[in-house]
């Protein structure tokens, strides 16, 4: 927990997956109907959620380092998971994909904390700072019904192709709200890309460790930096004198 006010912060910069709206539970949802459609009785169906988080992060970064497109390394994840269940590779990946991904949209939800958080938050000059794709975080953003609420949806893509943790992504993001990075407060679920990246810019942060969602090896590097488990602790955090 937090040993007193953050001062000076006048923007509030919210990571968007695992923060305000609940990713990991609407992936796994939408990859295990996805599986049990194509394959009934696929005998590791229960672990098809966890095989598929697990390929998220590599393949994402190979993304966001340039080496494929957003649209290729989904095709690669994708068989990656065909690969690890000994299942074929669907002739049409593409199509695969938006299968997954209609499933995966239809159980996007908030966290039960983000609305009332957001709406104490009105001296502030809110963005979103997020590592997905431009077009899938902005309809995430409006699906939660937050659109217009929490100011501009910032990914690298809209960020001169810089990811969070590159200090130019804070620097860029901080800027998009007309601000220093010290005026700048961080909220986020990650402990690398959320809490102490943004720190080598003097950007300030705060980790929201919902229950239970943090491995317990990435609690160590969040050490000295402020910490909550429900947005609904952040009011206490600031100073309120934006
Ligand atoms: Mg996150």
């Amino acid at each position: 927990m937090s040993d007193g006010p953050l001062t000076g912060i006048r923007g509030i910069l919210f990571d968007l997956d695992g923060t305000l709206l609940d990713h990991r539970r609407a992936a796994d949802a939408g990859i295990t109907a996805w599986l049990a459609d194509r394959f009934p009785g696929h005998p590791r169906l229960g672990e098809a959620a966890a095989i598929w988080a697990g390929l998220e992060g590599p393949y994402l970064a190979m993304w966001q380092a340039g080496r494929c497109s957003v649209q290729e390394q989904r095709r690669l994840r994708l068989a990656g998971l065909c690969a690890e269940l000994a299942v074929p590779v669907p002739d049409d990946v593409d199509a695969a994909y938006a299968d997954f991904a209609g499933r995966y949209r239809r159980h996007w939800t908030a966290f039960p904390d983000v609305a009332r958080a957001v709406a104490g938050l009105g001296g502030y000059r809110l963005g979103v700072l997020t590592n997905g794709s431009q077009r899938m975080q902005e309809a995430k953003v409006r699906a939660i019904g937050l659109a217009g609420r929490v100011g501009p949806v910032l990914t690298g893509e809209t960020l001169g192709g810089h990811f969070k943790p590159s200090p130019a992504c804070y620097t860029g993001a901080a800027a998009a709200l007309g601000l220093r990075p010290r005026e700048v407060l961080l909220v986020g679920d990650d402990v690398d890309k959320d809490v102490t990246g943004p720190a080598v810019t003097g950007m300030r942060s705060v980790w929201l460790d919902r229950p239970g969602a943090t491995p317990p090896e990435h609690r160590d590097a969040a050490t000295g930096f402020p910490r909550i488990t429900s947005l609904a602790e952040l009011a206490d955090l600031l100073d309120g004198a934006a």
